[in-house]
């Protein structure tokens, strides 16, 4: 492993972002406080999705050089878990700040790699920063508490330790917020991190390495590596001293994640998978509402999101008019690069996407799915699709029964409550719901049965950092955001203090056994 003084990428590297802290485009990983390259291992291309054009290289650290990673953030834990948690706070927001003064720049480095629109990495960033802040303050509130006692002469408490070392792994479709959602609570409990960011959207990753670097998160404590990802994977969560392990992205590598922690130890385990969000649009819904928010919760990130609505059941007195009305929204997208200002439906990330969605938009049409726009790719070629709208699909469809990771929307008619519950709740996934509704009657129905971790009425804005983000079935384990995004990097100490020479009361004898005086 070698150690580089800046961690710049070549200068012939092929950004066509001009950034106003060029410091920020570095290429190598960042750990103990070092900007590192691999001794041996060979650089690997990192491509814009909006042309195909290398934008830089990075290079894939060997086994043992991710293993004595995670031993120096074995050894920082050591001098950060005891830091005031108030010292723990102050550097995590002054790390937000930085964040937030960059933001600009991150966007731009976002936009270029994962392919983004601009006001959309922008959001991104914003977000991401928001859970920094957020944690920063509420790990002062991490107390444990007192419990009365059963037993005699006893005081009984509780507190709240770190877990120690977290291992995390974040995808490509959010590559900056992903990361900040667990390193925030991480290290703001008192854990040391390392971080294995996709391989497609590395940039962004070390860029908030560089500014934690910059805010004075000591030597250690949050590093960024990358590795072959299998490799990475299998190395990182096998290590001993790895108490804690978070996993955002597929449920296929969810799986993989959970069976190589299995296989090595016992881990404290949080995995955000996969989704497969159905939108219930009821005929007493605002249709200018309703179809603002599917345009907004399908075709956000080109449909890349866990949370894209992509079954949209509208009850069949409305469904014409919402098809309508949603295909001419849809229409009015602008397709292009995420760096063009004008934009606001970019690239899909990967190729492979790209070819699985036109073979799902075939399956749907060869099963009787009406195309009500776009169903090709876009004249722009490249990873660009067409925004598509697929009527009168069906649970069969590709498009329903599977992840749909792309601006590929099937929209379908239903007739009763039943019916529609049914619909939605036929998926492995349990992630996101979405209910467009006057009737609070309706509404409440409809929310005990959906069988998902959140379910958003009339709205398509509801994340954030203090709610709990994650779901159930195939959705994965545990929760980010919110208290509950503690949960995976801490541990509660029960402490029993026994024999203080308390006073000893003696209960009298008619009030223990329940006899009292009428009298
Ligand atoms: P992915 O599972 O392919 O990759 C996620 C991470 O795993 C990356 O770091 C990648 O390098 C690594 N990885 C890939 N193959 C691996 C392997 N064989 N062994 C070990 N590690 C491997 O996921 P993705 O395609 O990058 O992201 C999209 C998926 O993530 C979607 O399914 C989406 O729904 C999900 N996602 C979920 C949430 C959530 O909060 N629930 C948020 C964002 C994305």
């Amino acid at each position: 492993m070698n150690l580089q003084g800046s961690g710049f990428i070549e200068a012939d590297c092929l950004a066509p972002i001009s950034l106003k802290h060029p410091a920020l485009w570095r290429s190598a990983c960042y750990a103990n406080g070092k900007w590192v390259e691999p001794g041996t291992g060979s650089r690997v291309p990192v491509t814009n999705p909006a042309n195909g054009k290398v934008i830089g290289t990075v290079g894939y650290l060997e086994r043992e050089d991710l293993s004595r990673i995670v031993d120096a953030a074995y050894s920082a834990f050591a001098g950060w878990r005891w830091v005031p948690v108030n010292e723990r706070s102050r550097l995590l927001r002054r790390w937000a700040e930085l964040i937030l003064q960059h933001r600009d720049d991150l966007a731009a480095i976002m936009s270029l790699e994962q392919g983004k629109p601009l006001a959309e990495s922008l959001d991104e960033i914003d977000y991401g920063a928001s859970f920094v802040s957020w944690f920063a303050e509420d790990a002062k509130r991490l107390n444990g508490r007192t419990i009365p006692s059963h037993l005699p002469d006893s005081h009984l408490s509780t507190m709240i330790e770190p877990a120690g070392v977290a291992v995390l792994f974040t995808p490509w479709n959010a590559p900056s917020a992903m990361i900040a959602r667990k390193v925030a609570p991480a290290l703001a409990a008192g854990c040391t991190a390392v971080v294995k960011p996709a391989q497609e959207t590395p940039f962004s990753a070390f860029a908030l390495a560089y500014l934690a670097e910059l805010a004075g998160i000591p030597d250690g404590v949050f590093n960024v590596v990358l590795g072959e990802p299998d490799l990475a994977m299998r190395t990182l969560v096998s290590h001993p001293n790895v108490r804690s392990v978070s996993f955002t992205g597929s449920t296929r590598v969810g799986k993989l994640v959970l069976q190589a922690c299995a296989a090595a130890g016992i881990r404290k385990i949080a995995l955000e998978l996969g989704g497969n969000a159905p939108m219930i649009v009821m005929a007493d819904a605002d249709l200018e509402l309703a179809t603002d928010i599917a345009l907004s919760v399908k075709f956000a990130v080109s449909g890349q999101n866990c949370i894209a609505a992509n079954r949209i059941f509208v009850e069949r007195p409305v469904y014409h008019a919402f098809l309508a009305l949603y295909t001419t929204k849809a229409a009015s997208l602008v397709v292009g690069p995420g760096l063009d200002p004008a934009t606001n439906l970019g690239p899909l990330t990967r190729t492979a996407n790209l070819r699985d969605s036109l073979e799902r938009i075939d399956d749907a049409v060869g099963k009787g799915a009406r195309i009500m726009l776009g169903g090709t790719r876009h004249p722009l070629g490249g990873n660009f699709l067409a925004p598509t709208i697929l009527a009168d699909v069906t649970p069969d469809m590709r498009v329903c029964c599977e992840e749909n990771f792309a601006p590929v929307s099937g929209v379908a008619a239903f007739d009763t409550l039943p019916e529609v519950i049914c619909l939605s709740n036929a998926t492995e996934y349990g992630l996101a719901a979405y209910v467009c509704a006057s009737s609070v009657a309706t509404i409440m129905h409809l929310v005990h049965r959906l069988e998902f971790g959140m379910v958003a009425v009339n709205s398509a804005t509801f994340t954030g950092a203090p709610i709990p983000f994650g779901g159930g079935k195939a959705s994965g384990l545990g929760r980010e955001g919110g208290m509950e995004g503690f949960e995976p990097f801490v541990e509660t100490k029960y402490v029993c203090f026994g024999n203080l020479g308390l006073p000893r009361t003696e209960v009298p004898e008619a009030l223990a056994s329940g006899r009292m005086d009428s009298a």
